[in-house]
């Protein structure tokens, strides 16, 4: 039986959000956290834009050193092909998405008279051939706005389109509902139709702007399913992205695994550690600065709290009268240390001698005082608030390619 994989785009979909960004270590330590959650493929970056350059680098180097286990880490271009040769150029990127819209919508609002959807499909062949040509290991092709692309079912440009995808050696199509406009039914009728056309996997994209992200990518990939092909859903932690949002991670995870009918298909990658939840949402609301909402599926603070007398009661008797998975599988439970008295910090402005005392404290042992107080203070700059126990044992760890990483240039 096929399965649905998982693919997370919170550092592309979600750090090109207005209002919100990650620094580029912080976008690290999150391909980290994805890793051992056992997430497939971590969609990192934007490989052909110049500022994520040494970014890129430094953590396909970390790759290659197997920091991120067996993790994929995929860029993110346009589906032209000068894109296509600036990011292979830039970087030794070996996993791409590219996208382009395929509605008439798109194509007619922000190319009017200069390309039609003729062009597109040429212009979206030529960008899988320059992948191909580049040594790409697995190309993915997204159909922007697919879900507004054939309002009737006798159009059939997506299929088209993808169908040109896989002649010219695309390995995947994200079926992307960029406007969150999809319902259940659609997208998976949709989805399965595409799917039994083309026999290619189907990655599936979605906004909430309906409130639908994480309902259409559950409906959307058993769409996929049942066409006999695997789904990669894409995510986001803590359902970060575009306006409304993505379809958010935990809330994927648990919904393919706890919900009624599902629960025991176990269609879901069984690599996925859903215990590292709690780190990777906390570590991201931090990131992001932005709390997570009380009422958050898993991580909110409200997840496992019970008042009323009803519910209380019944609690108190039996869990599972109340809960449908318990807080340990989210990593929660864990009693969390806060210092209330004097309180020794390192960072941008720190010296030797307090570093060592943070790092004494949390166990992390340094060959090099100077090298590493100088990562500490630059990776503080970098990120404006204070390094979390998890990164400064990261940059103790690789000390070269967090320097990398943090330097932004090639502008
Ligand atoms: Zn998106």
């Amino acid at each position: 039986m096929p399965k649905i994989y998982l693919i997370d785009v919170t550092n592309r979909d979600g750090v090109q959000t207005s209002r919100i960004s990650l620094s580029k270590f912080q976008k690290t330590m999150v391909n980290y956290y994805l890793s051992k959650m056992g997430i497939f493929q971590s969609e990192f970056g934007f490989p052909a834009l110049d500022n994520e350059a040494n970014y890129i680098e430094g953590n396909l180097r970390l790759a290659e050193q197997g920091v991120f286990g067996n993790m994929i880490l995929e860029g993110w271009t346009r589906a032209v092909a000068a894109d296509v040769e600036k990011a292979l150029k830039l970087t030794r990127v070996k996993h791409l998405n590219i996208s382009i819209s395929t509605s008439q919508i798109m194509t007619a609002g922000k190319f009017g008279t200069r390309m039609t959807r003729e062009d597109v499909l040429r212009i979206m062949t030529e960008a899988v051939d320059a992948a191909r040509v580049g040594g790409v290991q697995s190309i993915g092709v997204n159909a922007e706005d697919a879900s507004r692309t054939d309002e009737r079912y006798d159009e059939d440009y997506l299929l088209r389109f993808a169908v040109a995808a896989k002649e010219h050696g695309a390995h995947r199509i994200r079926y992307c509902d960029t406007l969150g406009y999809d319902h259940t039914l659609s997208i998976h009728d949709s989805v399965e139709r595409l799917a039994k056309a083309v026999k290619l996997p189907l990655e599936i994209h979605c906004h909430n702007d309906l409130g639908y992200a994480v309902a259409n990518s559950i409906e959307g990939a058993m769409g996929a399913i049942s066409a006999g092909v695997d789904a990669y859903i894409n995510t986001t932690v803590n359902g970060m992205g575009e306006r409304a949002g993505n379809a958010d991670l935990v809330s994927v995870i648990l919904a393919a695994t706890k919900s009624r009918g599902l629960r025991d298909l176990k269609v879901l990658d069984e690599r996925i550690d859903l215990r590292w939840a709690w780190k990777i949402c906390n570590y991201v609301a931090d990131a992001f600065r932005l709390p997570i909402p009380i009422n958050q599926v898993g991580v909110g603070a409200n997840a496992f709290a019970h008042e009323s007398g009803i519910h209380a009661d019944g609690m108190l008797k039996d869990r599972h009268n109340y809960e449908l998975y318990s807080y340990e599988e989210i990593g929660r439970g864990e009693r969390e240390y806060r210092e209330t008295g004097t309180m020794i910090c390192t960072g941008e402005y720190g010296g030797v001698k307090g570093m060592r005392h943070v790092l004494d404290q949390l166990q992390i042992q340094v060959t090099d005082d100077r090298k590493t107080l100088k990562l500490v203070q630059a990776a503080n700059a970098h990120n404006q608030m204070p390094l979390k126990p998890d990164e400064l044992r990261f940059i103790v760890e690789h000390p070269d390619e967090v320097a990398k990483i943090m330097t932004v240039n090639q502008l």
